[in-house]
């Protein structure tokens, strides 16, 4: 189980995040829908410690932490148990397909070379990629690459991935294969956390949809919940705007 509680940020006299809360339960995907601006990226970014959150706690499997207080033991272990997807996708330009795959297995996990190569490879295949092993970023499609960061992110075994606007750089035309991968993502039962504004994607695959507005979650439910039946006007009011 994953556990948000009270999460809070500020940037500056900016209260970004108010007080923030979500349980996901393993193998759940959780889909962040909000307006711009609403935090959510903000959110995802404190759960791994990419922003340090002014309050709140953070709890994965038997392991609590405090957002704020946490050291650096404590952010290791937790960056350990997660993986981040980038909507930019943040790969290394100098380094191929394949070793940006493996990087993160020889550096942060110690996974001997061979054993590192093999899974990565595996990984590389299972998104449809291997014939790429060795192609740089800057020879692979918007799709391409973010294809390899969700390999990056698979390979780790980690607790969860958290997605941030996963699909929102690419042209319109490589967002359904971007999506169908993520998709299979969730089949293999990891739990992951995606903020998108893809709402076909939202509707086929979340467990559960959290709608944030200005720093606050108004509200969370099953997809059926969230687009036929949402109690929130504000809910509402994004709904229409975007269906
Ligand atoms: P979008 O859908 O446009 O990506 P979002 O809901 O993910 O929006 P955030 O990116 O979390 O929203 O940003 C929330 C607010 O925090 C915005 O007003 C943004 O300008 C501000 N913000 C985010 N990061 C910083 C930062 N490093 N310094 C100052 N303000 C920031």
């Amino acid at each position: 189980m994953i556990e948000i509680k009270n999460a809070k940020k500020s940037f500056g006299k900016n209260e970004i995040l108010h007080d923030v809360s979500i349980q996901v339960n393993k193998g759940d995907v959780i889909v962040i829908l909000g307006p711009s601006g609403s935090g959510k990226t903000t959110l995802l970014r404190c759960i791994n410690f990419l922003e340090k959150a002014d309050a709140g706690t953070l709890t994965i499997g038997e392991q609590t932490v405090d957002l704020k207080k946490a050291s650096s033991k404590e952010i290791l272990e937790i960056r350990r148990k997660t993986a981040f997807v980038f909507q930019n996708y943040s790969l290394f330009h100098n380094k191929t397909a394949l070793e940006n795959v493996m990087e993160g297995l020889i550096t942060a996990r110690h996974v001997p070379y061979a054993d590192a190569k093999k899974k990565a490879e595996d990984t590389l295949a299972w998104v449809g990629l291997l014939a790429k092993k060795d192609a740089y970023p800057c020879q692979l499609s918007g799709g391409q690459q973010q294809r390899v960061g969700i390999a990056r992110a698979v390979v780790l075994d980690p607790e969860v991935i958290l997605f941030d606007e996963p699909t929102s750089a690419l042209d319109p035309e490589l967002v359904g294969e971007t999506l169908a991968v993520i998709k299979s993502v969730a089949e293999r039962g990891i739990t992951m956390i995606v903020v998108t504004h893809e709402m076909s994607f939202a509707q086929d695959v979340a467990s559960k949809v959290v709608f944030m507005d200005g720093g606050f979650i108004v509200e969370e439910g099953t997809p059926a919940e969230i687009f036929r039946h949402p109690k929130e006007e504000r809910t509402k009011q994004f709904l229409a705007r975007i269906i």
